[in-house]
């Protein structure tokens, strides 16, 4: 008879999945020790100077960690939503949050692996999985915003082909794509009524427009408004089926959740690091700021919240890689929500702490607090999660 596991034995986490196996802290070292090299200075130029943080980026993919997520049939690593996560939340915790891994792998990929035909896994997949080739992702319109219900780009037949004509605002990335998944709406024959379905369609197809908006972020990502003007497309840049869009874009919306949390969770433990570290060696009067309660309480209580965040995001994704979409819902809105607001405490704590260098470019962390405000707002915001929770956690009627 073999021994019992106990929890400290991190070889079970098949029955205890909130210990890491052996294999993901080697993931996660890997990809720290990766991402130290660059750190929060390069990507930090990178942002100001209004470049992409390319260098990053490519070795990540060579090394095969953009794409640990997707199939290895198709250049994928073969592994889940956690591992990919795993990914991010060490790029950001060594100050190289890369943004579009949020959307690329995790939304575009999942969506194209779980939906898409064999021909559009081969075209997309590889070079998805690689970093080589990029996909961003559009659902938000200026007059829906958080009301997706009331996006009203539409796709319509014309021939075997689409035609597609719409605006988008807020998209990420645009400028580094080769392609945008969009979400539209096609006629249904019987009711006439519009339901969501997705379309890939490449950056340079004609009708196809783009425009960046300022943004107040340092990150070398920029957000685009987007025009779709009568965009014809062949019939294979639908994704899936045309009449199961709203399931198929949960599927890559749960990943888009779970993986925002991991972005906001590494901005928050490298912001948390640099203020313990900073803490542990400023004196001003005869001991280290950090022995004073003011300093030390509030950093430890962040950490608290962080390390909550991360149990609930690891949750999220072992039901979602284990097939319960349904329970990564709620789970995914619950860890998006504690990862948004446990960042942007840590960061505004870490910045308290350093004092007037909290504000320094030398310590980026002023930079941060614009990053960590995006964990509440994108890409559903603070208000629909707990929106979510009410309704669907509690039974609660909608106001809205
Ligand atoms: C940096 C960044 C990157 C982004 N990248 C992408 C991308 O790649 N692709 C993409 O499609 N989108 C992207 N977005 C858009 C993002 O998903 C939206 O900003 C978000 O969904 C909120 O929509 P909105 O900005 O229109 O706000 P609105 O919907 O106008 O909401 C404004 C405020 O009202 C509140 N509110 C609205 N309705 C209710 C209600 N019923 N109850 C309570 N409060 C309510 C909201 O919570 C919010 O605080 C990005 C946004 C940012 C900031």
């Amino acid at each position: 008879m073999s021994a019992p596991r106990t929890t400290t034995d991190p070889t079970g986490s098949a029955e205890y999945p909130l210990i890491e196996t052996a294999e993901r802290r080697a993931l996660r070292q890997a990809v720290g020790d990766l991402a130290r090299r660059y750190g929060p200075s390069y990507f930090q130029a990178k942002a100001r100077a209004g470049e992409p943080a390319e260098e990053v980026w490519a070795e990540a993919g060579k090394l095969g960690y953009l794409g640990v997520n997707l199939p290895a049939e198709y250049g994928g690593g073969g592994a889940g939503i956690a591992e990919l996560a795993i990914v991010l939340e060490e790029m950001g915790t060594a100050g190289v949050p890369l943004l579009m891994m949020i959307v690329s792998p995790a939304i575009c990929g999942t969506v194209i692996a779980r939906f898409g035909t064999d021909e559009q896994k081969r075209r997309w997949l590889p070079g998805l999985a690689d970093g080589t080739r990029r996909m961003a992702f559009g659902i938000t319109e200026p007059d829906a915003g958080s009301n997706s219900h009331r996006i009203s780009t539409v796709a319509r037949r014309d021939g075997d082909d689409w035609v597609l004509s719409g605006r988008k605002v807020f998209i990420s990335g645009v400028d580094r794509a080769d392609a945008v998944l969009f979400v539209g709406r096609t006629e249904d024959a019987r009711t006439g009524r519009l339901k969501p379905a997705l379309f890939v369609v490449p950056r340079e197809t004609p009708g196809f427009e783009y425009t960046a908006i300022p943004m107040e972020l340092v990150t070398p990502e920029k957000q685009f408004q987007v025009f779709l003007d009568d965009v014809r497309l062949p019939a294979d840049a639908l994704v899936g089926d045309e009449d199961a869009g709203l399931l198929q874009l949960f599927a890559g919306l749960n990943p888009e959740r779970i993986m925002t949390a991991a972005f906001s969770l590494g901005v928050a433990r490298q912001a948390l690091h640099t203020a313990v570290e900073y803490a542990k060696s400023r004196s001003v009067w005869d001991t280290p700021i950090g022995a004073h309660q003011g300093i030390a309480h509030p950093l430890a209580q962040c950490t608290i919240e962080v390390e909550l965040a991360r149990l609930m995001m690891m949750k999220a994704a072992h039901l979602y890689d284990a097939g319960d979409d349904l329970g990564a819902g709620e789970a995914a809105n619950m860890a998006k929500y504690a990862a948004g607001e446990a960042s942007c405490r840590a960061v505004d704590q870490a910045v308290q702490t350093l004092g007037g260098n909290g504000l320094t470019q030398e310590y980026g962390l002023g930079a941060l607090l614009t990053a960590t405000r995006v964990g509440r707002v994108a890409p559903v915001s603070r208000e629909m999660i707990l929106n979510y929770v009410a309704q669907h956690t509690l039974g609660l009627p909608r106001s809205y």
